[in-house]
């Protein structure tokens, strides 16, 4: 039984880890991934002590932090949680069971999905949620751009840099709310050509992407599009599907916090982008994973009868743990 399961780690769930092993609680990490949406921003500028710093250079450095405490961390998904009154019960994907007293959720968010047949089987094998990632990997090949807005147009001028020819694809007539002067600079490269009233409605291929069908909305005609990858730029969502009835979600599915990082259900905190804080931001997640962890430490000291921390709280620096192995078991 551990005192707290810190789901996610991303900035959030990195975050509240340190505070959480500082604490002195026995700690469990489980994420899908390290370093959530952070590993995927080229460049951050606002995140104090650094001028610049990629995203991962920046998750490198929390995770080494972290590691110091000799925290415990699964790659794995969990796909339940329940509690039996005293205990939670968290399930994962590969069938593994963890109890703890508290649960911290910082599951994040991840790119909105296309929903179509084809998608999950190509992912990662022509199919990307990360233009600026991934485009790289598809120098003069012919690829199709799904997106709307500030990133779709952001998305098809990454790609028409390097790639051979783009499709951009929109639902309406126009591709959104952009400036006319930088659309009229992206066609004047030639290799992208513009897909109105269109959407994609499979995505076929072999063990990599080969093509695309898509149905043009307004005269209903289908028809298929070879290229060698689908760039998906729709933005970001929540995925707390599986947390429906355990804990309060607002419309979006955002987990609802008070400032202390609580959820409906005690025992249960959340932090970072998860959460229905309004801005979405690198320093506010770790802000909440820190308040989290120092909320999930009071509701197990009360628990375990030990004295709490209050608001005017400071830690003391404490002397580094030894790695106690266990950082990063792969399942
Ligand atoms: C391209 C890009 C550029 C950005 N640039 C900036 C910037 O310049 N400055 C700035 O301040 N912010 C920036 N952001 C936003 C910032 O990255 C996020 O606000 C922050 O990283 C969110 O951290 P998080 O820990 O709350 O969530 P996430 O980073 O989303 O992490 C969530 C973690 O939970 C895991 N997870 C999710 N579901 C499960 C599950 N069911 N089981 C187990 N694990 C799960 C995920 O795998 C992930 O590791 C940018 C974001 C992007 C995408």
């Amino acid at each position: 039984m551990y005192d707290v399961l810190i789901i996610g780690a991303g900035i959030a769930g990195l975050s509240a880890a340190l505070y959480s092993a500082r604490l002195g609680l026995k700690t469990l990490l489980i994420s899908r991934d390290l370093g959530g949406q952070a590993i995927l921003a080229p460049e951050i500028q606002n995140y104090p002590g650094f001028s610049s710093i990629s995203g991962m250079e920046l998750i490198r450095k929390i995770e080494e932090q972290v590691r110091n405490y000799g925290i415990s961390m699964l790659f794995d998904e969990v796909n339940e949680v329940k509690s039996d009154g005293r205990a939670f019960l968290v399930k994962t994907v590969t069938g593994k069971e963890y109890k703890s007293l508290a649960l911290i959720l910082a599951i994040g968010k991840a790119p909105r999905e296309l929903k179509v047949p084809g998608e999950s089987k190509f992912k990662g094998r022509g199919v990307s949620y990360c233009t600026i990632c991934d485009a790289p990997l598809f120098k003069g090949k012919k690829v199709a751009l799904v997106g709307i807005g500030e990133a779709g147009l952001h998305g098809a001028l990454t790609l028409s840099e390097v790639v051979k020819e783009c499709y951009w694809i929109f639902p309406g007539s126009t591709p959104g709310a952009i400036s006319k002067e930088r659309l009229n600079y992206l066609l004047s490269k030639g290799n992208v050509k513009l897909m109105p009233n269109s959407k994609v409605i499979e995505i076929k291929g072999d063990i990599k992407v080969k093509s695309i069908v898509i149905k043009d909305l307004k005269t209903g005609e289908v028809k298929e599009l070879n290229v060698d990858g689908v760039f998906i730029e729709m933005g970001y969502e929540v995925k707390t599907e599986f947390l429906k009835g355990f804990i309060k979600l607002n419309e979006k599915g955002e987990i609802i916090v008070d400032k202390l990082c609580k959820t409906s259900r005690e025992g249960v905190f959340a932090a970072g982008d998860v959460t229905d804080i309004p801005y979405k931001q690198a320093i506010i997640s770790a802000a909440q994973g820190a308040i989290a962890a120092l909320s999930a430490y009071n509701y197990i000291a009360k628990i375990k009868g030990l004295s709490t921390i209050t608001s005017d709280w400071r830690h003391v620096p404490i002397e580094r743990k030894e790695e106690e192995g266990g950082f990063f078991l792969k399942l």
